[in-house]
């Protein structure tokens, strides 16, 4: 098991002494936590941390970066809670562990290549601080170094994950030694057939191979000293899975794979780079389309280089990469990213640029900071303004864009979660569902088959899947409720003519007439008589014996006047329907009203904000408009709250007298304070009157409180 003293000697290469103690406190620390606990090699847990630690300064990170790395696991592993890491080590190292912790418990089960790179983008979203990712990543390559005593399924398991996420995490960070080993160790256990058919083709070239890369890289530097350029040249085998990588995208045998070699030539500025080419390309006949300038055009995650591949001095491929010893240093350990870089994909687009940017501007402030301390805390991941990352409760992630609210995400789930969202938690705690989520947010929907979508979701909703879903629900449900008022109408119109609806219903009578108005199904029909498309007589008077329909006709007149003493709503143009008041809200005109198809009762008004309504069925809702030209009365209770003395109620009465209102009902109860309540049922024709009739009775002397009564009470 690798010492303590090992890390802090490398660590005192390069951090003060305070950054030391930090160190060791949490050495201490976490060993006094994972006490007794050990791995499944049987090596004590505390091995899994140092290493962690180990691998951070390799990457020469700083104090509470290593501490953290050597804590990570006490939180998820032990009792140690993370108020307790903030009181012992600061807030540096409980956000770093806090994030870490976090980012253990996605659920990485989704395989699709879209989940992997949103779980990517996630992770870097939801580190606040750039070390979390670096802690983590250090974390998973010792996973991966020991993944040999896991079992086989999960091995597969695990090396996947890290080709789908980590891997390519490292490299976006451009953290080149941590992806190479990532790559080449999950290759060995998600192919390992191929891993150890190239590990064979590479050990058999060795031994000629070394002879090779000797004579190449003499070529090389005798061309440097000829032109005295100062600069230092190594050749290497590539790594395993970069081969792998280059037999499947070209569909090459490994006998195929030329250049398994890659070399390297390192000089003092960018001036003797370009020299270098010059001099290479003279001497060896560069391939067409293989020269890359990274140089002028850096990589996304800042590497530097220039690429070239010629025919060498055998007429076989070489691989030569040309760059400066800053360029070298960024390209080995640079702890730079870039997020939206893809792989594959060179052009930019301009979101793409504007964050490009903003990392260039963050290295500029590199060269004036100097301390790599500042650096890495400069580089936080305050990225992806325009899209959120939250979890299922089962860990699952989900991207959003910026704004979404649970509705969003109820119908990202699925439509029926959508359809019947009744409620939501985030982080546990119950929201109001036009509660924008954030990054992270652990988000829960209650469901409840009775709900449906409402059109104030429109208001607040971002993504085009749920508004599509609310508006077509919406269409639908204006397409349910025209259907059943159809009915009504059919079934109470018929019921006047002696028909049976329910009978005629049953015989199929109203597919056939449906078809004679060309129309699909009976539905269709009963939907047009709702929209008053067709008039009801339409369809009744075909099962109507001619004369029948001439009489009906005489009637009609008296149906009319009939209709006279209905109070004054429409329903969409729909004449003949029996419309009710409703007697728990006492609509009056002014009022915002709905309608409510009742079986064989007609329509029954009520106003929008009654309790009663709330609990109807939607598809049962009707819109209806107050008829203008009505001269009507409405009844409506009122409550007055006065002195009580003499002469008080004669004065009330009188004033509603001259406000031409009429009182229908009245009580009055004295109170003990002496004070009164009166409660009246008056009618009157509009808001408006109601309302000049209260401002008029609150003038009266001696009157403390005039308000109407609404909705007051539930209908049993
Ligand atoms: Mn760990």
């Amino acid at each position: 098991m690798i010492r303590i003293t090992e890390i802090l000697d490398k660590a005192r290469t390069y951090l003060n002494n305070k950054d030391i103690a930090l160190i060791q406190k949490a050495y201490v620390f976490s060993a006094a936590a994972h006490a007794g606990q050990t791995r499944l090699s049987g090596d004590p847990y505390l091995s899994h941390p140092l290493e962690v630690a180990k691998i951070l300064t390799d990457f020469y990170l700083d104090g509470p970066t290593i501490a953290s790395g050597l804590l990570h696991d006490t939180v998820e592993d032990t009792d140690v809670t993370l108020e307790t890491i903030r009181e012992q080590f600061g807030e540096d190292v409980f956000k770093i562990v806090r994030g870490v912790t976090k980012i253990s418990k996605i659920n990485f089960s989704s395989k699709e290549e879209a989940q992997a790179e949103n779980t990517r983008k996630m992770i870097l979203a939801m580190a606040e601080d750039i070390r979390v990712i670096l802690v983590k990543l250090a974390d998973r390559l010792h996973n991966m170094r020991t993944l040999e005593h896991q079992k086989e399924i999960k091995q597969k398991l695990i090396a996947q994950e890290t080709l789908d996420i980590y891997a390519p995490l490292a490299n976006r960070l451009g953290l080149y030694k941590i992806k190479v080993e990532l790559e080449d160790l999950s290759l060995r256990y998600t192919k390992p057939d191929i891993y150890f058919q190239i590990e064979q083709g590479i050990k058999k070239f060795q031994t000629t191979g070394d002879q090779y890369i000797k004579k190449v890289c003499s070529i090389l530097e005798d061309l440097l000293k000829k032109n005295k350029i100062q600069g230092r040249v190594n050749g290497r085998i590539k790594h395993i899975y970069s081969i792998y990588h280059k037999m499947e995208t070209q569909g090459l045998t490994l006998d195929q794979v030329y250049d398994i070699v890659a070399f390297r030539v390192i000089v003092q500025n960018i001036k003797d780079c370009y020299a270098v080419l010059g001099l290479v390309h003279a001497l060896w006949k560069p391939i067409y389309g293989r020269f890359k300038d990274y140089i002028s055009m850096p990589k996304a995650n800042m590497y530097q280089s220039l690429h070239t591949t010629v025919i060498g001095p055998d007429a076989e491929r070489i691989e030569i990469q040309i760059r400066t010893e800053e360029m070298h240093k960024i390209a080995e350990y640079g702890v730079a990213a870039h997020w939206t870089y893809k792989e594959g994909d060179t052009k930019l687009n301009e979101k793409e640029i504007k964050k490009f940017s903003w990392l260039r501007q963050i290295l500029d402030w590199q060269k004036e900071l100097k301390d790599p301390r500042e650096f890495i805390n400069s580089l936080r991941c305050d990225l992806f303004q325009d899209e959120v990352y939250v979890f299922t409760p089962k860990g699952d992630v989900k991207e959003l864009p910026e704004g979404a609210t649970p509705i969003d995400f109820a119908y990202l789930i699925h439509s029926q979660i959508g359809d019947h969202c009744a409620g939501a938690k985030v982080n546990g705690k119950l929201v109001s569902l036009n509660t924008p989520l954030k990054n992270g947010d652990v988000v829960e929907i209650i469901t409840d088959p009775s709900k449906h979508p409402s059109r104030d979701w429109l208001k607040f909703v971002k993504t085009a899947k749920a508004r599509t879903r609310i508006k077509y629900w919406i269409r639908h449900e204006e397409r349910e409720s025209s259907i059943a008022l159809g009915k009504e109408i059919l079934e109470k119109e018929g019921r006047r003519l002696g028909l049976d609806f329910q009978n005629l219903l049953k015989e199929g009578k109203f597919l056939e007439v449906a078809q004679e108005f060309s129309l699909q199904s009976e539905d269709d029909l009963f939907s047009a008589v709702g929209y008053t498309k067709i008039k009801p007589r339409q369809v009744l008077n075909k099962f109507l014996p001619k004369a029948d329909v001439i009489t009906e006709k005489k009637g009609k007149k008296e149906q009319v006047v009939e209709n006279k003493s209905v109070p004054g709503v429409k329903i969409k143009g729909v004449e003949d329907i029996l419309v009710r008041f409703a007697k728990c809200c006492n609509p009056v005109p002014g009022d915002p009203i709905v309608g409510y198809i009742s079986r064989g009762k007609g329509v029954t008004v009520h106003t929008i904000d009654c309790p009663n309504v709330k609990d109807l069925e939607p598809e049962r809702r009707l819109s209806v408009v107050w008829d203008d030209e009505t001269d009507q009365s409405f009844p409506v209770k009122i409550k007055i709250n006065c002195e009580n003395r003499p002469g008080m109620l004669a004065k009330i009465t009188k004033v509603l007298g001259e406000q031409n209102i009429n009182i229908e009902s009245g009580t009055f109860y004295s109170n003990v304070d002496g004070n009164s309540e009166l409660n009246f049922t008056i009618l009157v024709q509009s808001t408006s009157h109601l309302y000049k009739a209260i401002r008029q009775v609150q003038n009266i002397k001696g009157i403390h409180k005039v308000v109407r009564l609404k909705g007051g009470f539930r209908l049993p």
